[in-house]
C-alpha cells in the first residue's frame, strides 16, 4: 500500500535506524495485545493513520520537541560536546570508566537506573564523587509510553529515592525516558516532578557495535558540534553486561576531540552556557 511506503520515506533513515536499533533491543519483545490497543488507540487518537505515524515518530525521535521541550543539545556548532551515559551503575564497566574520564580530566553525566543503584550504591557514590553528574533513568527501565500517570510518577521517584539514599544531595533534577520514549503526559509529569528531561543528539549504537572503533565511528560521523552523545556504560537487561567496548571508544574519543579543541562539558554545564550565549529578549 502506498501509505506503507510513505510510512518509512517520512522518516530519516537516521531516525529508521533509531526504530530499528530499538527493535533489536528487543528481540523477543511481543507487548500484550491490551498494551499494543492501548498504542493503537493512543496513536490514532492522535490523528487517524498518518498522524499514528508521525506519533510514533515523535514519541522515540531523540530531537523532537513536538511532545514537550526537552534539552537536547548546546549551540549547534559550538566546540563543547557532552558525554552521557545510561544504563548504569555496572560493575565494573562504570569504574573502568571512570577511570578513563580522570585520565583525561573530564565530567561526564550519568543517567542510572535506580535497582542498579540499590545493588551497588558504592559505584553511584564514586561517580558522583568524582565530580561527574547523576541523573534519573527511573528505577526499572520500562517503556513509558506503555505507563499511566501514576506509575511513570513512582518510576521516577522510586529512583529518586534510591538516588537519595545513595549519594544524598549530589544528584540532579535530570530525567532521561529510557529509550527516549516519551509522550506528552510522560514530560508533563517529569516537569511537574520537578525534572528537566534531557534527550541527545548523536546515538553511538555502542548496544551492537562490534568492537571501540566501530563507537568512535560512529559518534564521529553525527558530531556537528554542541553535540549531546548517548553512551552506555550499562545494559538495561542484567548487571554485568560487556561495555569494555564503549569505555575504550570513550578513551579514543576523548583522545581525538580535545585534540581539535573542543571541551566536554557536563549537561548542566553545557544549559548554563546555552543560557548565557541565549540572553531572553524579555
Ligand atoms: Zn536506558
Amino acid at each position: 500500500m502506498a501509505e506503507t511506503v510513505v510510512l518509512g520515506g517520512n522518516l530519516s533513515p537516521k531516525y529508521m535506524r533509531d526504530f530499528s536499533e530499538i527493535k533489536c533491543e528487543f528481540p523477543n519483545f511481543a507487548p500484550p495485545d491490551r498494551i499494543l490497543a492501548r498504542m493503537l488507540s493512543w496513536f490514532i487518537a492522535a490523528g487517524g493513520v498518518a498522524g499514528a505515524v508521525t506519533a510514533g515518530y515523535h514519541t522515540m525521535a531523540p530531537h523532537s520537541q513536538l511532545y514537550g521541550r526537552t534539552f537536547t543539545r548546546g549551540a549547534r556548532g559550538d566546540r563543547e560536546l557532552a558525554l552521557t551515559f545510561d544504563d548504569g551503575p555496572n560493575d565494573p564497566y562504570t569504574l573502568d570508566l571512570l577511570e578513563v574520564l580522570a585520565k583525561h580530566a573530564v565530567k561526564a553525566t550519568f543517567f542510572m537506573i535506580g535497582r542498579y543503584v540499590r545493588q551497588h550504591p558504592e559505584i553511584a557514590s564514586a561517580v558522583a564523587r568524582a565530580g561527574h553528574v547523576v541523573g534519573n533513568h527511573t528505577f526499572t527501565h520500562p517503556n513509558l509510553i506503555f505507563r499511566n500517570r501514576s506509575q511513570v510518577r513512582a518510576e521516577i521517584t522510586s529512583c529518586e529515592q534510591v538516588l537519595e539514599d545513595a549519594l544524598g544531595n549530589a544528584h540532579v533534577p535530570l530525567f532521561r525516558p529510557p529509550w527516549g520514549a516519551r509522550t506528552p503526559f510522560v514530560l508533563q509529569t517529569a516537569r511537574m516532578m520537578g525534572m528537566t528531561p534531557v534527550m541527545w543528539t548523536v546515538t553511538g549504537y555502542d548496544w551492537s557495535a562490534g568492537s571501540a572503533a566501530d563507537i568512535a565511528r560512529e559518534v564521529g560521523r553525527q558530531i556537528l558540534g554542541g553535540d549531546v552523545i548517548l553512551l552506555h556504560d550499562g545494559g538495561h537487561k542484567h548487571m554485568g553486561v560487556d561495555r569494555s567496548f564503549t569505555v575504550q571508544a570513550v578513551d579514543n574519543l576523548l583522545r581525538r576531540y580535545k585534540a581539535e579543541g573542543y571541551q566536554f562539558r557536563t549537561i548542566p554545564e553545557m544549559m548554563r552556557s546555552q543560557a548565557v550565549s541565549r540572553p531572553t529578549t524579555v
